[in-house]
């Protein structure tokens, strides 16, 4: 199920406490090591690192992301509910 772009869905992903996103130093200095949903307004889906899976957001555009550690996407309110059944979104691109 395709993955829309809201300030709902964004709070509830997951991508922030994920060991891919913490393993890369190119997210980690565009974030400043914070997680990225603590923002007063709703931010541009190119503005957030996170929520991979909705067609506006897509991939990262960072590139060191570490593949070989577990995406924890399973554990995430959005997966279920869109009844996702694959992860690494960051990485592959969107959920279709
Ligand atoms: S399924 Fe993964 S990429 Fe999508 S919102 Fe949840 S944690 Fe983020
Ligand atoms: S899409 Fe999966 S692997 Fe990528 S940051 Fe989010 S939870 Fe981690």
């Amino acid at each position: 199920m395709r993955v829309e772009y809201n300030f709902e869905l964004l709070q509830g992903c997951q991508c922030g406490m994920c060991p891919v996103h913490d393993g890369s130093q190119c997210i980690n200095q565009k974030t400043n090591g914070l997680k990225f949903t603590h923002c007063s307004s709703t931010p541009q889906p190119q503005e957030v690192e996170g929520i991979y899976c909705s067609q506006q957001r897509g991939k990262s555009a960072c590139t060191d992301l570490p593949r070989a550690k577990a995406c924890v996407c399973p554990t995430c309110p959005v997966w279920r509910s869109h009844k996702l059944d694959t992860n690494y979104f960051c990485i592959e691109g969107p959920a279709s």
